[in-house]
């Protein structure tokens, strides 16, 4: 071939460079994207994390506040059972019996009326005035359970709706009654309004879209403060999956969406003491990530400007180094041909015969070197001028070219009207053949100027074949003695050194 193209080496460098650049600005994203990410999934679970322990103190207060109520029942129940059996009572006026019977102290604004009833169910004393109510409670579940277990101890009912003109739901709390040989002799019963919840949840700010919720084990919606929809008080519950799901875990929480209002909300929950209560309290989900997905979506904007920032760099960077690349490319290729001929030039030449005599020595190989000269360029210059000259310099360059196929053999220019060339691995004979056929070649142009005589050259050879010659030089030096010898014995023909 006879321009050297750019160097194997080279080439290889800059893929490998160029995949180095991608494959690190790649690592660089992955990594920034898998840390952002990190951060945000922990982020998320902190804002979870944090919103649980909000509702479950939420839940703890209420639970709290609940069971001291319970035990205000509780007192006030014993009170009026122990003040009831009190015979020095049955003397004194109503009013002052009333007092005694119904402790002041534990008048709460959300407690229903507190009964006194007989072994048939009558009322006898009632908290709400000093003469009773006229009413028979005995069809009450409370008040059978306690006429056939004596020893029930206190009875926790569960929710329903008062039969006063309110009809708001209530919890009741009952004892009963013996006397001193254990018969029955009635019921102390207290009413819970759970109105009181309503209030209860109204004093608590937990953020729009959420909801406190008091709801009883049969799944009967008691209190729901702020309400989602009108009429919700009341409403059963018990078949919907998240009630089912707090109903089997007691207390806990999860997210899911709201049968209501299908919004997803956090929900966090726990039995009310030993009632037969469940506060539940949910959170928005969209409330408790808000902040969250402010930073969430900041965040991943600016990391993904800044990947994309990177890969555009990265792709710049790989465009400049690729043309980089094949500039030097093209320098190099630029630095190896003559610019005239498009041959190799007479640097590349030289680095060859280097190359090869080295490996001849090392091989044993033969190395032949063919010096090619125009006859009579001088005239031939003159009679078509300097630009004729350099195209027939071009067209003898290109009919050598063409002669030289092997891969290990190179055509260059020398200078001037001179040329070279190395084949490798190649006799005496082998050469002068090669050198014949370039010499016919020449002769067969057509001349440019029709009936003029033929451009002809003139050619020395000289092989190295484990000899004679010690170095590269003393190969060159016979091989233009040989082209001498060609010119002086009358041009156009072929002389191989001796
Ligand atoms: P000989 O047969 O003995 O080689 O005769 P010659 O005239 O070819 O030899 P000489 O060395 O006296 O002349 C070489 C000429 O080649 C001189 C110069 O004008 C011409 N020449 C050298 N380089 C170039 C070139 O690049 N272009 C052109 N047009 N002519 C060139
Ligand atoms: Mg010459
Ligand atoms: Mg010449």
């Amino acid at each position: 071939m006879s321009t050297s193209s750019a160097t194997p080496g080279n080439t290889l460098f800059s893929i490998r460079s160029e995949r180095a650049l991608v494959f690190a600005s790649s690592l660089v994203v992955t990594a920034i994207l898998s840390i952002v990410t990190f951060l945000l999934i922990r982020e998320h679970t902190s804002a979870q994390l944090a919103a649980t322990r909000a509702a479950t103190n939420i839940v703890q207060l209420i639970d709290a506040d609940v069971l001291r109520n319970v035990e205000l029942y509780d007192l006030s129940l014993q009170g009026l059972i122990s003040t009831a059996k009190r015979s020095d009572l049955i003397g004194v006026s109503p009013a002052i019996r009333h007092l005694a019977l119904f402790d002041r102290a534990t008048a709460a604004p959300y407690k229903g009326d507190i009964l006194l009833l007989d072994r048939r169910g009558d009322v006898i004393a009632d908290s709400a005035s000093v003469i009773p109510r006229q009413g028979n409670y005995a069809d009450r579940e409370y008040f059978r359970v306690h006429l056939d277990d004596p020893s029930l101890g206190m009875m926790i009912s569960r929710p329903f709706r008062s039969r006063s003109v309110a009809q708001d739901w209530r919890i009741s709390f009952s004892y009963r009654l013996n006397d001193e040989q254990g018969e029955f002799m009635g019921v102390a019963e207290a009413g819970m309004r759970l109105n009181y919840f309503s209030q209860l949840f109204k004093s608590l700010n937990i953020g729009h879209g959420s909801t406190v919720n008091l709801i009883s084990r049969d799944g009967i919606l008691l209190a729901q403060e702020p309400p989602l929809a009108d009429d919700m008080i009341g409403k059963d519950f018990s078949n919907r999956p998240n009630f089912v799901r707090i109903l089997k875990e007691g207390n806990g929480s999860f997210t899911s969406v709201s049968s209501v209002d299908q919004s997803t909300r956090l929900y966090t929950f726990s039995q009310v003491g030993n009632l037969p209560l469940i506060v539940v309290v949910a959170l928005s989900s969209q409330e408790v990530f808000a902040s969250w997905k402010r930073t969430a979506l900041m965040v991943s904007g600016a990391t993904g400007a800044l990947c994309i920032a990177l890969l555009w760099l990265t792709w710049l960077l790989r465009r400049e180094l690729r043309r980089r690349h094949r500039a030097e490319r093209n320098l190099a290729q630029l630095a190896s041909i003559d610019a005239l001929t498009g041959l190799a030039n007479r640097r590349t030449l030289d680095v060859k015969l280097h190359q090869e005599w080295l490996r001849s020595q090392r091989s044993g190989q033969p190395l032949s070197v063919m010096m090619i000269d125009a006859d009579h360029f001088k005239a031939y210059n003159d009679r078509h001028g300097h630009q004729g000259g350099d195209e027939a310099l071009r067209s003898l360059a290109q009919l050598i070219d063409e002669h030289v196929r092997r891969p290990a053999d190179l055509a260059a220019r020398y200078g001037g009207e001179e040329f070279a060339v190395v084949v490798p691995e190649t006799t005496t004979a082998g050469a002068f053949t090669m050198a014949q056929n370039i010499r016919q070649a020449v002769e067969q142009l057509p001349p440019p100027v029709p009936g003029e005589a033929p451009m002809t050259v003139s050619i020395g050879i000289a092989t190295w074949a484990k000899g004679p010659y010690s170095d590269l030089e003393q190969l060159l030096v016979a091989a233009d003695k040989a082209l001498y010898q060609a010119k002086a014995s009358g041009r156009n023909r072929v002389v191989c050194a001796m």
